[in-house]
């Protein structure tokens, strides 16, 4: 039995993650964590019995502790409640489920704490790859990438050597608005946004998903995975969503992952550190799928993609930027306090005004989040 913890448990890939344990009967679970969903909490304690739990909101865990009390399972809250989950002393591998740049602290403690990791908080790897993939190191902790396309590089790169890299093809469904014009997108509500044609997710990524900020935040997620640089990335618009990326070699083969689109594929790959195991669903028909389809992404529409790689190329602080302006636009558009097209407004004024930090430490990175959010405050909140 395989131990684990998972951060944002409460949420799509933590409820996912929680169905592969389940019905796999091979993991046992050591820390569950929500930020807010008491209920669902609950119940999952309830069903998986986990070592302790923790809330981010500190009257919900009040609330939790209560309601739980028979259960005798400990129960924290805040920062320090998500630490503990990261830490908890018997699990082996921590599944990072968190949405944001919250997930960095506890990813980093996981890592020092010699837990591997099944990252899904792509926002971790965006704004402190070069500290996390330093902290794994030198803790000898391996990184299991979740997201779906980062998988797909991962089964594709297996007894490969990865020197031999060529380009990644990393694929986008291109979002609801694929083909649009940008006077088009100046319409967009909430709800549109939300319909995501291929996956089911959380509202933070969906969101991303439509904007094509997500496909940016997984470009400069692969270059720390992967250790290539922003020009061997290449992001293929496939909107079928069956190939789920690809690398090229440098003798000009490629080697691709396919399926439906499952995240409990990748989910489990991570689990089982790269193991193939059974999973039940639906299987590829390529008779009835009768075609696969390719185009280039259109990065003048959907800004966010250039603005992204520009960020990562940037490197240093520049990155957090663009991943905070991004989070903070985000939430205020699902507020509906900012149109659809502010998103990217907003990025691009957060990062005309930042002074950019070429080596920035934890708490450098955790700053510039917090300057962000106060320059934006101060420019867009009214
Ligand atoms: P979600 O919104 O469905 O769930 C987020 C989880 O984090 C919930 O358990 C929530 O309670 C918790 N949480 C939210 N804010 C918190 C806070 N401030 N403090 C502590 N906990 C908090 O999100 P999701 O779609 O499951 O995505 C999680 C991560 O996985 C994101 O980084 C996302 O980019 C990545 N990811 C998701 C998918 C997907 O299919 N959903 C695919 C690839 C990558
Ligand atoms: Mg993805």
């Amino acid at each position: 039995m395989k131990i684990i913890s998972i951060l944002g448990s409460t949420g799509s890939i933590g409820t996912q993650t929680l169905e592969v344990v389940r019905q796999t009967g091979d993991f046992k679970v050591s820390a569950l964590t929500a930020g807010s969903n008491i209920e669902l909490l609950e119940k999952q304690m309830r069903e998986f019995h986990p070592a302790m739990a923790a809330v981010m909101q500190p009257e919900k865990a009040e609330l939790l502790k209560e309601r739980t009390k028979d259960l005798g399972i400990p129960v924290y809250s805040g920062m320090e409640g998500l630490l503990a989950a990261a830490t908890e002393s018997s699990a082996q591998m921590v599944v990072t489920a968190v949405v944001g740049m919250i997930g960095i602290r506890p990813t980093l403690k996981a890592i020092e704490a010699g837990k591997d990791i099944a990252l899904a908080n792509k926002e971790t790897l965006v704004t402190a790859g070069h500290l996390v993939m330093q902290a794994a190191k030198d803790h000898g902790v391996k990184i299991y990438p979740v997201d779906s396309e980062h998988s797909a590089i991962f089964q594709s790169l297996k007894r490969e050597d990865s020197s031999k890299i060529s380009r990644i093809l990393l694929t986008a469904s291109g979002g609801p608005f694929r083909g649009r014009s940008r006077s088009e997108l100046s319409q967009v509500q909430v709800e549109d946004a939300l319909k995501h044609p291929n996956w089911s997710m959380g509202a933070k990524i969906t969101i991303d998903s439509s904007t094509m900020v997500n496909k940016a935040l997984e470009v400069i997620e692969a270059k720390w995975l992967f250790g290539v640089s922003f020009d061997q990335i290449e992001v293929v618009v496939q909107p079928q969503s069956i190939i789920h990326s690809m690398v090229e070699f440098v003798d000009g083969g490629i080697m691709a992952q396919l399926g439906t689109p499952d995240m409990k594929l990748p989910i489990q790959y991570a689990l089982y550190e790269a193991k193939r195991n059974f999973l039940s669903g639906d299987r590829l028909n390529f008779a009835a799928l009768k075609q696969i389809t390719f185009e280039a992404p259109d990065m003048e529409t959907f800004k966010g993609l250039a603005l992204g790689y520009e960020a990562g190329r940037a490197g240093g602080s520049v990155p957090t930027v663009f991943n905070a302006a991004n989070e903070w636009a985000v939430a205020r558009f699902l507020d509906r306090k900012i149109g659809y097209l502010d998103i990217i407004a907003v990025i691009e004024d957060a990062l005309s005004v930042h002074e950019r930090i070429a080596h920035p430490d934890l708490e450098a990175i955790l700053e510039t989040e917090a300057e962000t959010y106060r320059y934006l405050e101060g420019r867009w909140a009214h």
